[in-house]
């Protein structure tokens, strides 16, 4: 992960164009939110001098006036991926990342959560939905429900979609 880095200073018109492509509140210190391009978990990227560079990586660098520390994560201090304001952003470790991540409830992967390991072993006692399909593999999936964590049946889950897809075309179908 060399990322351009080595440019640094960046010109006042790499800035500026950076800049147009922020959607800046009049006040600093909300959130500056990235309106181009982002990548699969919303961190906004551009291209400077031909390289592919994560914008609130770069953002730092520009506020800071220095090269971001190598082998560093750039952390958000407002669980905003998408947000370049440079007072949200600060150089942390992975294991920062991560503990910070966890205690903001921020990943999704619920099997990654804290409470997931205790959960599953006192449920995976069954192995069978009422409709006696695996609860295993790709048929059983996890979720939170008022944070209250469950195991479902995906067999079942599209049973009742198909279900509840035909009363609705029934009932549009009287009308
Ligand atoms: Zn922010
Ligand atoms: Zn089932």
């Amino acid at each position: 992960m060399n990322q351009a880095t080595s440019h640094i200073p960046w010109t006042s018109e790499e800035i500026a164009r950076f800049m147009t492509k922020v959607s800046q509140p009049a006040h600093g210190h909300a959130c500056w939110f990235w309106t181009a391009s982002k990548n699969k978990k919303g961190y906004g990227r551009l291209f400077l001098r031909g390289k592919c560079v994560q914008a609130h990586r770069v953002s730092w660098e520009f506020h800071n006036g220095s090269q971001f520390p190598a082998g560093l994560f750039a952390l958000h201090s407002c669980d905003n991926p998408s947000c370049v304001n440079p007072e949200h952003i600060r150089p942390g470790t992975n294991t920062e990342n991560i503990r910070e991540a966890a205690a903001k409830g921020r990943l999704t992967r619920i099997t990654q959560r804290p409470w997931f390991k205790r959960f599953e072993n006192t449920v995976n006692a069954k192995t069978h939905c009422m409709r006696g399909h695996p609860l295993s593999g790709d048929n059983l999936y996890y979720f939170t429900k008022l944070g209250v964590p469950s195991r479902s049946c995906r067999e079942c889950s599209r049973i009742r979609d198909r279900v509840a897809w035909k009363r609705r075309t029934v009932v549009e179908g009287e009308e």
